[in-house]
């Protein structure tokens, strides 16, 4: 073992000790031992033992250890730290900006475990709550864990699409052809995306030519198929070569799934692609429905298409209300006002504030005379605004045992009521679907938010039964909220097909912390897309009569339920 590997060991184990809150005094000593050993132009390892003792800065706990770590390569207080820490805190590690003591406040006083839900965090505000986090730490935090994320190869669908459509103008430029289209999981609006695909009508050696003199391009791999490249140093560009006459075929097929793909040639084994003009084309030649892009995941959609049974899904202009809004009143960035006025701006109808309930105090949750003084602001709001309409909600926590945070008079205080789960996400199924169950059951509960706690990337989410849930939602009259922050995207749209079959109505709500957060709506709608959502079944497309009939019926259900 070379000084420098000793050094790191020692440097490790001054970082975990502070990431565990362990005596600052002792972590300093081994942070100034591996400063110290990484300089020493002699090897350790070629000293005799007692010459190490004797060594400048190195004094006799910190000799033991050099010695322990030449014998058996190992330093046995690393080890046991190493253990007790979470991959997902070590990971922070890799984020500049925040040291060892900053991690131990985000770990153990946020309780914040890994990258995803530091960045979800920040931008909820959260940070600043603290001390010693400013808005500035804040802001180099979200800047590094978006670097370190891209890193990994993996993207938000939202954080790609603008680069998606860039690259396509790009390459048609430098190609001086109209005909390069962008494919595959661009195309299906998957939530994440880890290569952006093209069908390119060029030679191989001419995309190789040409891209050389490019820099942002590195050439990764080439087969007889495609051309892969690295992009700025960041994500993969895969190039589908082809010829002019096989462009709609090539585009088709990589436009689908594998499973899509297979389905569609048993379908149809004998279709000739080169009788056709384009995507739509291939369509009506076959006298079917037009499968959009995002729809085609599998084999399904091709007999639905047949049978003239895709409806009409939902667009982003049929969004008519913004339900599920943070203010600053709780961990939003935004007054009030300031919502309601760009919600205005944006022509939508109405704003639904479910700030945070009491449960929540890292979120500035608010407490019962709070609520009240909130209620007050928006009948006043309310007057000004005028058609426009304020609603008066909260995001209620799901406490641990499955019951709300509020008494029934508070809770009725509100036109409607959210309620999700924020804390002890680790939970087994069963713990999980109690909690759920009885939140559902709850007669005050009109939206279940974020159905599995997931963020896209860095969270699983803990484990539900989903058909349960949905048949729980049937049953108590609640409708399922599609969180459409892009992080979120949940409940997954895969599931959106069997609630409406049960008749239980889907929510896209942006959850959003500030006014650029309303746009988060339109990757709810591109997700719900996908699982065929209509805009008679989401509740945020109601127009403010419908919202507002909706409101008063569904309560009237509930209580006599
Ligand atoms: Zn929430
Ligand atoms: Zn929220």
């Amino acid at each position: 073992m070379d000084n420098y590997a000793i050094a790191h060991n020692f440097s490790m184990l001054a970082k975990l000790m502070d990431i565990h809150g362990e005596n600052s005094f002792k972590s300093k000593s081994y942070s100034i031992a591996a400063y110290n050993i990484e300089k020493f132009t002699v090897q350790l390892s070629e000293l005799p033992k007692d010459k190490i003792f004797s060594l400048q800065g190195i004094g006799d706990a910190i000799g033991k250890k050099i010695i322990e770590l030449l014998h058996t390569g190992k330093l046995n207080a690393l080890e046991e730290l190493l253990e007790k820490t979470p991959p997902g805190v070590m990971e922070m590690l890799q984020i500049k900006g925040i040291g060892p003591k900053k991690i131990y406040a985000i770990w153990k006083e946020m309780e914040i475990e890994n990258i995803g839900e530091l960045l979800y965090a920040c931008h909820e505000n959260r940070l600043l709550l603290y001390k010693g986090f400013g808005k500035k730490t804040q802001d180099n935090v979200i800047e590094s864990i978006e670097f370190y994320e891209q890193q990994q190869g993996n993207y938000l669908f939202a954080s790609v699409e603008t680069l998606g459509s860039e690259l396509t103008a790009y390459l048609q430029n430098i190609f001086s052809n109209k005909k390069i289209s962008i494919t595959g999981e661009f195309i299906r609006h998957a939530e994440t995306i880890a290569v952006l695909e093209f069908v390119i009508p060029v030679s191989p050696g001419k995309i190789i030519n040409t891209l050389d003199k490019q820099q942002e391009f590195e050439l990764l791999e080439q087969n007889d198929d495609y051309i892969l490249y690295g992009y700025d140093e960041k994500i993969k560009v895969k190039l589908f070569f082809t010829d002019d006459r096989s462009i709609t075929e090539k585009l088709f097929f990589t436009s689908g799934t594998p499973e899509f793909k297979e389905s569609f040639v048993k379908e149809f084994p004998k279709f000739d692609f080169e009788k056709v003009d384009d995507d739509q084309d291939i369509f009506k030649k076959l006298n079917i429905q037009y499968i959009p892009g995002f729809l085609r995941e599998n084999g399904e959609i091709i007999k639905q298409a047949a049978r003239f049974s895709i409806p009409h899904v939902i667009m982003p202009a049929d969004i008519k209300g913004l339900i599920h809004c943070h203010s600053n009143w709780s961990d939003g960035s935004n007054t009030l006002e300031q919502l309601a006025d760009a919600a205005i701006d944006s022509h939508l109808e109405y704003l639904v504030i479910s700030d945070h309930s009491k449960a929540a105090d890292y979120a500035k949750g608010l407490s019962e005379e709070k609520i009240k003084a909130q209620h007050e602001l928006v009948n006043e709001l309310n007057e000004k605004y005028r058609p426009f309409k304020i609603f008066k909600s909260i995001e209620s926590d799901i406490l641990n045992d499955g019951s709300l945070d509020y008494s029934n008079s508070v809770l009725s205080s509100f036109d409607l009521v959210i309620a999700s789960v924020h804390s002890n996400l680790k939970m087994s199924e069963e713990k999980a679907m109690r909690r759920l169950l009885k939140a559902i059951e709850n007669p005050f509960t009109i939206i279940l938010g974020h159905m599995t706690g997931r963020l896209l990337l860095s969270r699983k989410g803990f484990p539900v039964d989903h058909k349960q849930i949905i048949d729980a939602c049937a049953a108590n009259d609640v409708v399922i909220e599609l969180n459409a922050h892009p992080r979120r995207l949940d409940m997954r749209w895969q599931w959106i097909e069997y609630a409406l079959s049960k008749n239980v109505m889907i929510s896209i709500n942006p959850d959003a912390h500030s006014i650029e957060e309303f746009n988060n709506t339109r990757y709810g709608v591109l997700s719900a897309q996908k699982g065929m959502l209509t805009k008679k079944n989401n509740l945020s497309s109601f127009s403010l009569p419908e919202f507002e009939k909706f409101l008063k019926e569904v309560k009237k259900r509930k209580t006599s339920l």
